[in-house]
């Protein structure tokens, strides 16, 4: 919308110290004096807040169409917009959210609208603002130094600093400290700054301060806290002391945690401007697009490892599974490091298979799904009834439920009778771990039925070992998957013993298919 006053133009018209530097291509000021000379130089720019700084950047950089935050993917219509909103209110605000949605990454990315570099006074503990220098030493060296006073230029990426909480955090690790000895032998007054440590907070004066999981933050450093924010001042060991600091406060929580009473302070609470729900993605695809980003398959072993979409969905799956199960504890979550971990130990598998068969080229197989299994149980916490069937069970079942589903969407059309017929003609099939991809390919070759449809899991052609025999044992893992056939604990496939409700399923086949818990 447009501004009638033009005020939020202006505001963006002015220059801060690091554009004007950049448009002019003159030499880094190394003084106050050369700071002010720069041309077209505006203080009233350099001494803007970092809400503002932020807010500025922010707006040009939507107007340019930019990508703000790279890398995070399923958040454009939900995340994001209340993000910007809360930058343009200038807000402080907390990221609820479970593990693994992204909320560091995301706290992290805000460093990209800082700019590049900000003048700040010289061996300042605090960064100091040439223009407006609250520490003591600060006022006491311009007062006699003047336009001498060295400058020195801090990046961006000096002015993020982030906290993990945990009930042992103190006053003296976010605030600061005061030494009563040393202020008393120095003949200074006790509530004098030159006696301070200072914490992470002041030490993160002029940028972004995130504390993840605020909730585990001890009630007298939450009220802290918001005492140094609300009037810039603060109470160590009983000192009174004086911080104006000017800093983006940014957290992150798990949501139950933070509604739960008693966990933040209400003045606190209050302080926060905006308060934003993250979520895990909400479409396989969108999962799968984070996956592939974060995890580690191109490897460097000069073994081609392939690992074929379906595989891919069906990692994806176990995850989205895993998040609707009963027995697998909801808020906690489960991480999307889930599926990342698990691919790269897919991949880890087939490499480790083609070392010991000597082969250069893989396509990883269900199997290597299965051996992943260490990759997923630790990322499951699991409620009492999981913890009764244990977790490497459960993550089981979620695979064979994955491999149900996926292999649903490709085959819901076709009929594998002539397939499960050879098994019950007394047909029986082992592909044990090592085999070769050729022997695996022989294998199952014979089966009747079964080649013909390797094409709808992306297989162009059928005499290519080894995408063929990925994609056929991935047909006969989801023939299991839904009962159709068997199979033993070593991936030995045999016909499925005719049992009651079996028996009614293969009569309908076009029925859809049952969950597998059981
Ligand atoms: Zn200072």
């Amino acid at each position: 919308m447009a501004n009638p006053t033009g005020s939020g133009l202006a505001e963006r018209d002015h220059m801060t110290a690091s554009s004007s530097m950049q448009s002019s291509g003159h030499l880094k000021p190394r003084t106050l004096g050369e700071l002010k000379r720069i041309p077209d130089f505006d203080p009233r720019g350099a001494s803007r807040s970092v809400k503002d700084e932020l807010r500025r950047n922010l707006l040009r950089a939507i107007e340019k169409g930019e990508t703000l935050f790279p890398g995070v993917h399923g958040y454009e219509d939900t995340v994001i917009p209340q993000i910007v909103n809360a930058l343009l209110s200038r807000h402080n605000f907390i990221l609820l959210g479970l593990r693994g949605q992204a909320k560091s990454r995301i706290l992290r990315a805000l460093i990209n609208l800082l700019d590049p570099e900000m003048p700040v006074i010289a061996g300042c503990e605090i960064n100091d603002d040439p223009f407006k220098p609250i520490c003591r030493p600060c006022r006491e060296r311009i007062a006699s130094d003047g336009d001498n006073t060295p400058i020195s230029w801090m990046a961006r990426e000096n002015r993020f600093v982030e906290k993990l909480a945990t009930p042992d955090v103190t006053m003296a690790d976010i605030i600061g400290d005061v030494d009563p000895i040393r202020a008393a032998r120095g003949g200074r007054d006790l509530s004098d700054e030159l006696t301070i440590h200072y914490g992470l907070l002041p030490r993160a004066n002029r940028g972004i301060f995130a504390i993840n999981e605020l909730p585990d933050l001890a009630g007298k450093i939450q009220v802290g806290l918001f005492n140094i924010m609300q009037e810039g001042d603060i109470q160590i060991k009983g000192y009174p002391l004086r911080l104006p600091l000017d800093v983006l406060l940014v957290f992150t929580a798990n949501p139950e945690d933070y509604t739960a009473r008693g966990k933040i302070i209400t003045p606190l609470k209050d302080r926060i401007g905006a308060e934003i729900r993250t979520h895990y993605p909400a479409t396989i695809e969108e999962g799968m697009t984070i996956t592939a980003q974060e995890a580690w398959v191109g490897r460097d072993s000069g073994k081609k490892i392939e690992v074929p979409q379906y595989l891919r969905q069906v990692v994806e799956e176990i995850a989205f599974q895993a998040r609707e199960d009963k027995r697998v504890d909801r808020r906690s979550g489960v991480s999307q490091r889930l599926p990342i971990t698990a691919v790269e130990s897919l991949v880890s598998s087939a490499e480790q298979r083609a070392a010991r068969n000597g082969e250069k080229n893989l396509v990883a197989r269900v199997a290597d799904v299965y051996a992943a299994l260490p990759a997923i149980t630790g990322k499951l916490e699991l409620e009492y009834e999981g913890e009764l069937k244990g977790a490497d069970t459960i993550a089981r079942e979620l695979i064979r439920t994955a491999v149900g589903r996926v292999f649903s969407k490709h085959f819901t059309d076709i009929n594998f009778q002539s397939v499960i017929q050879w098994f019950e003609l007394g047909g029986e099939l082992k592909l044990p771990d090592l085999a070769t991809t050729t022997e695996r390919h022989q294998q199952l070759s014979k089966i009747q039925g079964l080649m013909e449809h390797v094409g709808r899991l992306g297989v162009h052609d059928r005499k290519d070992a080894g995408p063929a025999a990925a994609a056929a044992e991935m047909i006969l893992e989801g023939l299991w998957a839904h009962r159709r056939i068997g199979r033993s604990e070593e991936r030995g496939f045999y016909a499925e013993k005719p049992k009651q409700p079996e028996q009614r399923e293969r009569e309908t086949p076009g029925r859809p298919p049952r969950r597998q818990f059981n």
